[in-house]
């Protein structure tokens, strides 16, 4: 039976070519006098990039406002300290993040901080936050992690080297920026990492045990969407209905797993990146087929949907040939667009595996998963992630 679920996001998602445009009248309309800008130094440095944009509409509309660079790939504590202290010098009153994930997220973290309490650490977890977040706008620059439409903060303790995550509906951006203008130019290495996080995003809560009617709507149009974009996002980067597409795709999947939660692999994928820094979509692309494997047994048609969603032909096959080849479907998307095989290439090592499973196991994410694992099945799915050729 469909449990009972709130359905959120931000209140107004600008979508299309061009829309950056508008930010500046955006910000007016809200009252945002001063805000504090958090994006990172390549970013702030592309000239005409999306941070110039989003200045030059700002300049327009005559709005002050104070910037940020520090932000960093997986988002640590000391920088949304380092934010925190330059929104209070500068008396700002509000918030713009510019980026992916890892803008978004410093921006919600700084904003939790500033209205919720210093340790951060202790406020992990699901809805713990007591206060609202000053005011919050998310324009997105990669496809990506839905961060911009989502709940979820993600946050990383270099002193222990574990990710942690705040979700919450304060977290939730006030309005979000997606303009695939903005994305052009985006690598080939990240496009694929952060399109696969965003298939992953799709296929995690089309099976986890949260779903409903709404949300797998949401990731099977994702899903259809980045198998149809993706590898020509990566291919040629300057396709605009390719990166449009692939767009709408993690929005689609932000909406659904914002709704209908993840699984095993971002719950395993946070502690890959925890432990030794590496981009989250690759890690997410590296675990996804092991983990789906072994979670085929909970929900085989639900494995037999996604392998047609994934533009496998099922006719005549038996449920459980169907779902296989959902699985062989993954493995394919993650080597065309150029994920490396084996969780090797980004320096795991198997005497982490124990730590890292005992971890996984406590992170929100893994509550949602269609199979119940045992510490010692999460071990066996790093040493899968870990042998795969
Ligand atoms: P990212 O934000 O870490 O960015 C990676 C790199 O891409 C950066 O160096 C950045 O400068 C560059 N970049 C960004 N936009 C660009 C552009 N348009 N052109 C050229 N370069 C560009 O990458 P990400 O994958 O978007 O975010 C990953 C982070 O998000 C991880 O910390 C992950 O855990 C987190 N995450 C958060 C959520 C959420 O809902 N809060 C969901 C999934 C992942």
């Amino acid at each position: 039976m469909t449990k009972n679920f709130d359905f959120l996001m931000p209140s107004v998602n600008f979508f299309g070519p061009g829309v950056i445009e508008k930010i500046g009248d955006r910000v007016n309309a809200l009252n945002m006098r001063k805000p504090l800008i958090i994006t990172d130094n390549f970013l702030a440095g592309v000239a005409d990039g999306p941070v110039a944009q989003t200045l030059t509409s700002l300049k327009k509309a005559h709005v002050e406002y104070v910037l940020y660079t520090g932000v960093e790939p997986n988002p640590k504590i000391h920088n949304i300290q380092a934010a925190k202290k330059l929104y209070q010098e500068n008396k700002c009153d509000s918030l713009i993040t510019i980026g992916g994930g890892s803008a978004h997220d410093t921006g919600k973290g700084t904003g939790i901080i500033l209205t919720n309490g210093d340790d951060i650490t202790k406020l992990a977890g699901i809805e713990t936050l007591k206060n609202p977040l000053p005011p919050l706008i998310a324009v997105n620059t990669t496809a990506g992690t839905g961060s911009e439409l989502t709940r979820h903060c993600v946050i990383t303790n270099q002193a222990t080297h574990l990710k942690f995550v705040i979700v919450s509906w304060r977290n939730v951006p006030l309005v979000s920026f997606n303009d695939p203008m903005l994305q052009l130019d985006v690598p080939a290495a990240l496009t694929a990492a952060t399109g696969m996080d965003a298939f992953v995003q799709a296929i995690e809560p089309f099976v986890s045990t949260n779903g409903n009617a709404i949300t797998d709507g949401l990731c099977l149009q994702a899903i259809k969407l980045i198998e149809g974009s993706l590898r020509e996002a990566v291919a040629n980067g300057h396709n605009i209905q390719a990166r449009t597409d692939m767009v709408q795709a993690e929005m689609l999947a932000g909406m659904a797993f914002n709704n209908a939660d993840l699984g095993y692999v971002h719950a395993m994928a946070h502690q890959l990146g925890g432990q030794y820094d590496a981009p989250h979509g690759v890690c997410c692309a590296l675990l996804l087929p092991a983990v789906e494997q072994y979670n085929i047994v909970a929900c085989p048609e639900r494995f037999a949907k996604l392998a047609q969603a994934m533009g496998e032909n099922t006719t005549g096959l038996s449920t459980r040939d169907a779902a296989e080849l959902a699985i062989k479907a993954m493995r394919q998307m993650s080597r065309d667009v150029g994920i490396p095989s084996s969780i090797k290439a980004i320096g795991a090592k198997p005497e982490d595996f124990e730590l890292m499973a005992t971890n996984a196991l406590k992170d929100g994410n893994a509550f949602s998963n269609p199979r119940k694992g045992t510490k010692a099945d999460i071990i066996k799915l790093f040493q899968a992630a870990y042998d795969q050729e």
